[in-house]
């Protein structure tokens, strides 16, 4: 079993949080935004239960990218390190970076969406997840 709360934070340290409920789902995303923003082929993210995430140091270095029609990508402004994204109409709504937790977050993602966009240089795996050309349905 994983020990809530769930803790992470960024590449400096600067910004750290806490997750006080077992995330609600995961899934990797493949769309052009994720790999222009981190860079990779795929990001794999976390939905929190709405009311369970809460800022514990860094918040005046957040910054956020706000993409029309889409989640804002929040990061850290010191070291640029991605953290999570937000519901501009529902801020309760959060989708945290796998790789930002300091232990095993306790789930593991079980979809992979936007495959229609899914980078050339790397095949997706043969995982066995659902794949869905656009946004998984909700
Ligand atoms: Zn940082
Ligand atoms: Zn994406």
């Amino acid at each position: 079993m994983t020990e809530l709360p769930l803790r992470g934070g960024c590449l400096c340290g600067a910004v750290r949080f806490e997750v006080t409920a077992p995330l609600a789902s995961a899934g990797y995303c493949h769309c052009t935004r994720c790999q222009r923003r981190s860079g990779t082929a795929a990001s794999a993210s976390a939905r929190v239960q709405p009311g369970s995430f809460r800022i514990l140091a860094g918040e005046e270095l957040l910054g956020a990218f706000e993409p029309r029609g889409g989640f804002a990508k929040v990061f850290c402004s010191r070291c640029g390190g991605a953290l999570w994204s937000q519901d501009p109409d529902d801020p309760e709504v959060i989708g945290i970076r796998l790789g930002v937790f300091d232990g095993d977050p306790g789930i593991r993602p079980s979809t992979r969406q936007y495959v229609a966009y899914a980078a050339a240089w790397e095949p997706l795996p043969d995982d066995g997840l659902p794949r869905f050309p656009e946004a998984r349905p909700s």
